[in-house]
């Protein structure tokens, strides 16, 4: 039975645990939040009070952590993955970060005996917790076969995608079609709206029409159209605005450094983050429709 050292049960990690915990996997979790290793302590791991401690006598680790400083610091800080994982040991970052960020821990992994896989997702919480996640593998062949099991507890879609960093590659060009996507589907429902549309109707249409997406579909912004979406909780994440803000901002960096002209992407982007100033940062980024509303009628046109 391998034994995972599992870092950062949030909002993803610790439905994706779950399901390792699921499959039979003994999984021993970290996380900076006491209070989440407590929840993944009630759901069957062991709870650790160090990553150290909780990748000592792990055969695979995996962590899923915020962004790119998280992820470095995690495993190339003092007392972190690389220093305290056994030799041999597998490490997969199945966190969104910069692929440049993934190649460079993957170089500090090797240099200390270890093995290092990018394994970033998609499909939200629904699919976390379904174990039906897309995964997207940068890594080894042979990393990937034995990473495999794992993996397919927490995936559906489990494709190796070529060498380190090209996981996060994939990511970020994905996020960021779904970033401008619900700027657009925001946009498009509050054009509807000003007109009085019934949004339903809207949906029902423009779903059999050419702009259907798949976070119409999924993730509708508008609150009450689809009861299993974020809109229709309050907006409560889901995968908060923050995070899509620094999504975009991978793709505006990468696109910076392969000289690749960007003209939607940092428009969206800095929607998302005035949407944060204006305290939606933690809310899931489909808010950015509340944030959208229509200026007071008194204002000239
Ligand atoms: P989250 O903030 O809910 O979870 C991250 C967890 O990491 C938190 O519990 C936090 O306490 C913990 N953490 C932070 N620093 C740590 C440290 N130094 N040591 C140990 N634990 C630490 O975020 P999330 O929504 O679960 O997202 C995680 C990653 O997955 C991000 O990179 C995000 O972009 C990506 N992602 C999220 C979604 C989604 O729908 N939420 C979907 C696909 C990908």
């Amino acid at each position: 039975m391998t034994r995972i050292g599992f870092i950062g049960v949030g909002t993803m990690g610790l439905p994706m645990a779950k399901n390792l915990v699921k499959k039979g996997f003994t999984v021993t979790a970290f996380d900076a939040n006491p209070d989440a290793v407590k929840v993944a302590a009630a759901a069957g791991m062991t709870a650790a009070a160090s990553a150290a401690e909780a990748v000592a006598t792990a055969d695979l680790v995996v962590t899923m952590l915020p962004s790119s400083p998280h992820v470095e610091a995690v495993y190339t800080g003092d007392g972190g993955v690389l220093a305290a994982a056994r030799k041999g040991t597998l490490c997969v970052d199945m966190s969104t970060i910069d692929p440049a960020v993934s190649q460079r821990v993957a170089g500090a992994a090797q240099e200390r005996g270890l093995r290092f896989m990018d394994a970033p997702v998609s499909g939200g919480t629904p699919r976390a917790t379904d174990g039906t996640l897309a995964i997207m593998v940068g890594g080894a062949a042979a990393d990937f076969e034995e990473a495999q099991p794992a993996l397919s507890a927490m995936g559906a879609n489990v494709i190796h995608v070529g060498p380190v960093g090209s996981g996060e590659v994939v990511k970020l060009c994905n996020n960021l079609i779904a970033g401008v996507c619900g700027v657009a589907v925001s946009e498009a429902f509050r054009i509807a709206e000003g007109f009085g549309m019934d949004p339903k109707v809207v949906t029902d249409v423009i779903s059999k029409s050419s702009g259907n997406t798949f976070l119409m579909g999924f993730m509708h912004p508008v609150p009450g159209i689809m009861p299993s979406a974020a809109s229709s909780h309050d907006y409560a994440p889901g995968f908060m605005t923050d995070l899509m803000c620094k999504d975009l901002g991978l793709a505006v960096d990468a696109a910076r450094n392969l000289r690749v002209p960007l003209f939607v992407t940092p428009a969206a982007q800095q929607v998302y983050r005035l949407a944060s100033s204006h305290g939606l940062g933690r809310r899931d980024f489909t808010s950015v429709y509340a944030f959208l509303k229509p200026s007071s009628g008194q204002a000239p046109v």
